[in-house]
């Protein structure tokens, strides 16, 4: 005991990983940690950060709905026609 510290100094002080990985392509994003979501570019809520181009990319999977959309759209097939407007519109 007390001499495990021996030939374990790989990987410790390289890892700050100050910025976000993106979700979709595990790259490092622009992104810091730090950042509160609410001003973050490319974060989905629910779902994490994505770097630039995964989030503008055509590869892109994922959309953003407003929760305020939700909250304003008490009509669920209304909602629903929103959404759907919104996931044809990130396919453009
Ligand atoms: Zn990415």
């Amino acid at each position: 005991m007390g001499q495990q510290n021996l030939g374990h100094d790989m990987g410790g002080s390289y890892e700050h990983e100050l910025y976000e990985k993106c979700i979709m392509c595990n790259k490092e994003t622009e992104t810091l940690k730090t950042t509160h979501v609410d001003f973050r570019y490319g974060y989905v809520e629910g779902a994490g950060q994505m770097c630039r181009e995964c989030y503008l990319g055509e590869n892109r999977n994922l959309i953003t709905i407003n929760s305020r959309m939700v909250l304003d759209t008490p009509n669920n097939a209304e909602l629903g026609e929103k959404v759907r407007q919104i996931y044809w519109e990130s396919k453009k």
